[in-house]
């Protein structure tokens, strides 16, 4: 039978207290995070855990010293599963938390927060900054996040004396049954506030609406979320913030449309500035460009302006625009419009005289080079 006691070099007669300490300086020392490979000290380091799971605990602890290793009674009884924890949740609360405390006390980091903004398609062409507010959780500064009124401190659960768990023994003809449950009173935690911080009323956090700004590089899309670390909810017990991602929504554009680095627009012609050829002013981003439209230009005809689209993010270079021509069929004309009209048609007759569907058709099948 191994003697917990030695395991933990500490006498039959420690106290609570004693017991505590010399695990924690133990299984510091016997860790497998500072003893790599090391095989005896992994070894140590369970025999180390095994003593505490036992001496740590006041009723095993009395069940260990009346009975010996196993207590005397069948394992199956040993409280169910929920008497043996994690050995490492103990070590973990041991080093980051406070005593014998669950994970409501250890750090935790804070959830994310994600808002969305609404820009226009020239503000994501130009890169812009935007001031968004965004209702957070902060750390409260009049407690420092411990939820305990400045001048105070927790208390030790009286329900449970600090260890977060009541063990309730019945004894019968076969042996006594232990069972324990989580402490109500604190919920398990061990600890009390009974002065709970007026500013945040013991929560430790106060939420607030805090302007963030946010820089919007060029060339950004709809859609895309950018990350502002550190932004987001307070971290729990001194843990580190969430961040915060701001989504970027990018307004539909009058005349261009967007696709992915390049942009493209329609641009709307009379039949007669398709046929004659023309000068147009095109929208860009930096105001307007000129296009010379040549004569017999067909619809859906696309001129491309390269570099006029959209810059490309984080990087050089910007996409091209394209347009895309458009031919109006004239719906309703004057008496002399289509006077013209028919005198064109006449002229369009003559021009085809002698160019039969037959000769066309002929034409059409004759290899072109
Ligand atoms: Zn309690
Ligand atoms: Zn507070």
């Amino acid at each position: 039978m191994k003697d917990y006691y030695a395991v933990l070099g500490v006498s039959r007669h420690a106290d609570q207290e004693e017991i505590k300490r010399a695990y924690r300086r133990l299984a510091r020392r016997y860790h497998p995070d500072v003893n790599r490979g090391d095989r005896e000290a992994a070894e140590r380091f369970k025999e180390i855990n095994e003593a505490y799971e036992v001496l740590g605990d006041p009723a095993k602890r009395r069940r260990y010293d009346l009975y010996g290793e196993s207590g005397g009674i069948p394992s199956v009884f040993e409280g169910g599963f929920e008497g043996f924890g994690d050995p490492f949740s103990d070590l973990f609360n041991l080093f980051f938390g406070r005593g014998r405390t669950r994970a409501a006390h250890a750090p935790r980091r804070g959830s994310d927060l994600v808002t969305v903004v609404e820009i226009s398609l020239e503000e994501a062409y130009r890169g812009v900054k935007r001031v968004v507010e965004v209702p957070r959780r902060q750390t409260c500064d009049s407690c420092g996040g411990t939820g305990v009124e400045s001048g105070y401190a927790m208390d030790l659960c009286p329900e449970c004396g600090g260890e977060g768990r009541i063990t309730h023994t019945r004894r019968s003809a076969f042996g006594t049954f232990t069972s324990s449950t989580t402490c109500r009173r604190c919920g398990g935690m061990g600890e009390i506030n009974t002065h709970p911080c007026t500013r945040c009323g013991g929560g430790g956090a106060v939420e607030s609406l805090d302007p963030v700004e946010v820089e919007i590089p060029a060339g950004i899309d709809d859609g895309d979320r950018i990350r502002v670390p550190g932004r987001g909810e307070a971290g729990y017990m001194g843990g580190p913030p969430g961040d915060l991602y701001v989504e970027v929504r990018v307004s539909e554009h009058e005349f261009l449309e967007r696709d992915g680095h390049d942009l493209r627009a329609v641009v709307e012609l009379s039949m007669a500035e398709a046929a004659l050829g023309t000068v147009v002013e095109v929208p860009t981003l930096e105001g307007t460009e000129r296009l010379t439209i040549p004569a017999g230009s067909q619809p859906g005809q696309v001129f491309r302006l390269p570099g006029k689209g959209m810059p490309r993010l984080h990087s050089r270079g910007k996409g091209d625009l394209y347009l895309v021509l458009d031919v109006q069929v004239p719906r309703d004309l004057t008496a002399e419009q289509r006077r013209l009209l028919e005198e064109f048609q006449r002229l369009e007759a003559e021009k085809r005289r002698g160019q039969g569907w037959r000769e066309r058709l002929r034409k059409a099948m004759r290899p072109q080079h």
